[in-house]
């Protein structure tokens, strides 16, 4: 089989690990790099990150795409993508867990106040904080799939109380589980910080806007793990001026890279990193896209399939 790479940002040092992992386990693998791809009949198989738009049509025998990111819209975006072609997405154990420590130090550094006792340090002052205890800090997820799912069940195992919102109902141990619009504002009404681990679809994008920075508690913290269009930039602005969102954790954002001259980057409330929340191994990756790729040449049902109409 034939698969190419198909991507629109130029991460050289990940794909080449990458590209290094399937071809130390498959090294008969027919492996292109776009734009080098070949004659367009050839290729069955792509995988795809941020993938520019218009290309996959041009494949007559495309049988499967790979998704790159867990996140899928930078495909489903493309309004001449093939119909019918199955899209799955990789889920990695180790990717799980780096999500699972990013969150976690984030919420310790803003619970256990490690980011103001770093600003006293810088002016030589030994001044207590008044503690904010874990067992009254609710934590909120929104997004209780892989990643926010397994997030909460660690911060719960912590003593935080722990909400989690997701589209349809759930039922996770130790967890309070909200779903749907009608209880947004009920499952942000406690929680003294919340994570976005949502997918990015038409119905989730600005999602972290004035009106639901208004519902959390006063002096709420913000941790954006999802997509950089959850997020409404100028609301959580104003909302760090008046002090409705105490702090906020963003690693993703609307243009990566951030440009130099982007507010963020000098906001005295605001932590930037650049979408490494959880990137998870190459070599993890290669066995899941090996495993699709056989799963689709035998016929075999293919693992994390991603619905097109739910956008996720
Ligand atoms: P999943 O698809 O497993 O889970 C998505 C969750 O979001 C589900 O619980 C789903 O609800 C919920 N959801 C979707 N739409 C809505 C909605 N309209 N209202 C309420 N809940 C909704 O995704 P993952 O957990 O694997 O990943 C989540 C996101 O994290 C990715 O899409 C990506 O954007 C981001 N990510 C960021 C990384 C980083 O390094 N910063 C790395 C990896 C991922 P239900 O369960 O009811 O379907």
């Amino acid at each position: 089989m034939t698969a190419l790479l198909l991507a629109n940002i130029d991460l050289e040092e990940l794909f080449a690990q990458l590209m290094a992992e399937l071809k130390k386990r498959k090294p008969n693998l027919d492996l292109r790099i776009w734009p080098e791809c070949g004659k367009p009949e050839e290729i069955e198989i792509v995988l795809a990150w941020c993938p520019p738009l218009g290309v996959m049509q041009r494949f007559p025998n495309l049988k499967l795409i790979i998704s790159l990111g867990t996140g899928v819209e930078g495909i489903l975006v493309d309004p001449d993508l093939p119909d019918g072609i199955p899209i799955v997405r990789l889920i990695s154990e180790n990717q799980t867990l780096e999500m699972v420590e990013y969150v976690t130090f984030a919420v310790l550094l803003f619970q256990r106040r490690f980011i103001e006792y770093q600003a006293l340090q810088r002016s030589r002052r030994w001044e207590y904080l008044p503690a904010q205890d874990a067992r009254s800090f609710t934590i909120g997820i929104l997004g209780m799939g892989n990643l926010g799912s397994t997030v909460a069940k660690k911060l719960a195992a912590m003593r935080f109380p722990v909400r989690g919102w997701s589209r349809t109902p759930k039922a996770i141990p130790g967890v309070e589980c909200f779903h749907g619009h009608e209880q947004f504002k009920l499952f942000l009404s406690k929680c003294r910080l919340i994570v976005c681990l949502l997918p990015l679809t038409p119905e989730t994008q600005g999602i972290l806007c004035h009106e639901t920075f208004s519902a959390l508690p006063t002096g709420a913290y913000l941790i954006n793990v999802g997509r950089g269009k959850h997020l409404v930039e100028a609301d959580l602005l104003s909302a760090l001026d008046s002090g409705q969102i105490a702090w906020a954790c963003l690693d993703v954002f609307h243009q990566e890279p951030l440009p130099k001259d982007d507010p963020f980057w000098s906001h005295p409330r605001i932590i930037v990193t650049p979408h490494i929340a959880a990137i998870g191994p190459a070599e993890e990756f290669a066995v899941s896209i090996l495993d699709a790729i056989n799963c689709s040449r035998e016929g075999r049902p293919l693992k994390n399939a991603i619905d097109r109409n739910r956008g996720y």
